[in-house]
């Protein structure tokens, strides 16, 4: 069996045992005779699948007692617009800071719903920061503060979560798991899990339900964040198999020593291609600002654009897949997920030398 060398953006490398795992029980889950896909989400058998799930995920991220663990669908995207309707709660706006485009799609998400204020940008940079929070103009009388833990796309990261006096909401989405986070000053976290946490289809809402209960009038019941936590996550048919997946992962992930050892492995890994760029001579190049650098997404350019079709044609051919860069951005962007292995970034890493050496 050869396995690429996988590095993109999302949906994203699985863990191989993970994989396995599923691939040995695809066809009897559980002595049942059945595959999971073929089994009620109210059977016995699932129920024990989804509980344990929330335990993992609950020991993994040290979730107090107060948040509800939501597995829901509608991708990140949906919770764009499902934190509005839910956590306004008669306030007329919020506040945003924007530090790349998926940030800018929640600003954009949020119009339809309330007058979302954007608190700070570094857009006239180009994305190259987290703007200092001595810059930011936040409302005091705002529903909640909305932030992009991980830009994507721009590859830039909070070193630290934003210190607020309203309720604090992240869009974890491409880093939930991948490094710790601490729950207890969120109000809301939420991620789409096909980055570090399993397939598409299954996204994860931590949410403190003292905000729970407030939902815009028009709020479909599946939208509803209350009526969801009140149903178990199981107010309609559920991805089921996306929630295994994600089960199975979060196991893995507990395997392999938790979310600080992740992280710390996450860390080397971006290490390695960060001083690759840097030592480039300018040859690659990446414009954000150090501190802001992403553990799990490094988009760089060529001084040379020339150069991008040859570098990914013959990245492809040394079996490395998922490089190109997204299509607002351009360039190269190499995906470090949490199932991505230091083997496969020491093998990019050693690509890039090779590739400078003869086109330098
Ligand atoms: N937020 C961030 C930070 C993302 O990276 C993405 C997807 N790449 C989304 C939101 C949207 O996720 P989805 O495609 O699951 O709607």
């Amino acid at each position: 069996m050869a396995r690429s060398h996988n590095f993109s953006a999302g949906p994203a490398a699985l863990p191989l045992e993970v994989l396995q795992e599923a691939h040995e029980e695809f066809f009897d889950f559980a002595g049942t005779g059945m595959s999971v896909m073929e089994i009620s989400h109210r059977s016995d058998t699932f129920i024990a699948l989804a509980r344990q799930a929330e335990r993992d995920l609950r020991e993994l991220l040290d979730v107090p007692a107060r948040y509800k663990v939501l597995f829901l669908q509608g991708g990140a995207s949906m919770q764009f617009s499902q934190v509005p309707m839910n956590l306004l709660r008669g306030k007329a706006s919020a506040d945003y800071l924007h530090t790349g485009l998926w940030s800018g799609k929640a600003i954009m998400a949020a119009r339809r719903y309330c007058a979302p204020r954007v608190a700070a940008s570094s857009e006239a940079s180009g994305f190259d920061r987290v703007p200092p929070a001595s810059e930011w103009r936040l409302d005091p009388d705002a529903a909640y503060l909305h932030y992009t833990e991980n830009e994507t796309v721009h590859g830039v990261q909070f070193a630290a979560a934003p210190e607020a006096a309203v309720p604090l909401v992240c869009d974890a989405c491409s880093s939930l798991l991948s490094k710790p986070i601490d729950i207890s000053r969120h109000g809301l976290v939420y991620a789409a899990a096909q980055k570090n946490i399993g397939p598409a289809g299954i996204t994860i809402v931590l949410v403190d339900e003292a905000l729970l209960g407030g939902a815009l009038p028009l709020t479909p019941d599946v939208l509803d964040y209350a009526s969801q936590a009140r149903a178990d996550s199981m107010l309609n048919t559920p991805a089921t198999y996306s929630w295994y997946l994600t089960g199975l992962t979060l196991k893995w992930i507990r395997k392999s020593g938790g979310v600080a050892a992740i992280h710390r492995a996450n860390q080397a890994k971006a290490g390695l291609l960060y001083r690759e760029i840097d030592a480039s001579g300018g040859f690659y190049v990446n414009i954000v600002q150090p501190a802001f650098r992403s553990i799990n997404n490094v988009p760089f350019f060529l001084a040379d654009p020339s150069l991008e079709p040859a570098f990914l044609r013959a990245a492809e051919a040394a079996g490395m897949r998922g490089l190109k860069g997204h299509a607002s951005a351009g360039g190269i962007r190499a995906s470090l997920y949490n199932a991505v292995g230091p083997d496969a970034v020491a093998a990019l890493a050693d690509f890039m030398k090779e590739f400078r050496r003869v086109h330098g």
